[in-house]
């Protein structure tokens, strides 16, 4: 049986004064929460937010990080520097990087060895836009990003690695894939992954699914055999919509 992992990527909202509040709030609303939970505020509002976490069971992510560890970098925050603002876990080849800021696999696969050897866990992005599905180019798409993510990455920290299937035509457009559309990319994700790291590694992989998850659509697509979480983009901006959403098995 695979643990779930439920992630809120806040992007550029909150404030640190807006983050630390909407933290303790999450705390109160999460108390009963059996499922791991991550959120992930901007760079600025880690060390508030981990503040207001501590001692609860929702942990700190970051949404990028730098490719080197300290130096002349203008703009850039490293893995050290994240770990000490309270972050434990880093979301790594958004779709939103790799379109708006040019990150390709390579760029992004530094990133993941560096996270990894610093200490941190990895939520890894993969998905596809609208186009190469029309064009047939799922699996492509997946092969290539989940493998170039993952060039010299060891078994043993794939322990520590996420992976979330974002179809980029479903982020933060209100459309979701469907539950067995989703399933099926999980499904062959983690065929991926078994030809390169192995069966029992495939097996124990947690893979989110990300792209407009709601209350309303949690449920269906957390009952799939394949997707074990959910990497949330708009609805984790509130408690109304986040906390149902992490409490999707309770009640
Ligand atoms: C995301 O940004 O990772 C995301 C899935 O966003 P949304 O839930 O808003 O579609």
């Amino acid at each position: 049986m695979r643990s779930v992992c439920i992630a809120g990527n806040w992007k550029m909202n909150m404030s640190p004064s807006e983050g630390r509040a909407f933290a303790k709030a999450l705390v109160e609303a999460l108390k009963d929460a059996t499922v791991r939970v991550v959120v992930a505020p901007p760079y600025v509002t880690i060390a508030p937010v981990a503040e207001a976490l501590s001692g609860s069971r929702i942990t700190v992510g970051a949404q990028n990080m730098s490719d080197n560890l300290s130096g002349a970098f203008t703009g850039e925050v490293s893995a050290p520097m994240l770990k000490e603002a309270g972050a434990s876990v880093v979301i790594l080849g958004h779709s939103e990087r790799r379109a708006l800021y040019g990150e390709t696999d390579e760029f992004i696969n530094r990133k993941v060895r560096l996270a990894l050897a610093q200490g941190l866990d990895v939520i890894l992005c993969v998905g596809e836009t609208l186009a190469e599905r029309e064009s047939g180019k799922l699996e492509h798409v997946l092969a290539t990003q989940t493998a170039g993510g993952l060039k010299d990455v060891t078994s043993r920290d794939m322990s520590r690695v996420i992976i979330a299937y974002e179809p980029v035509w479903a982020i933060g457009t209100g459309k979701t894939a469907t539950p067995e559309d989703a399933n099926a990319a999980h499904a062959f994700i983690r065929g991926e992954i078994a030809k390169l790291y192995g069966k029992a590694v495939a097996e124990s992989l947690i893979i989110q699914y990300g792209g407009s998850v709601k209350p309303s659509n949690v449920k269906d697509l957390m009952a799939m055999e394949h997707i074990d979480g959910a990497l949330v983009g708009g609805a984790s901006l509130t408690v109304e919509q986040f906390a149902p959403i992490v409490r999707y098995n309770i009640g």
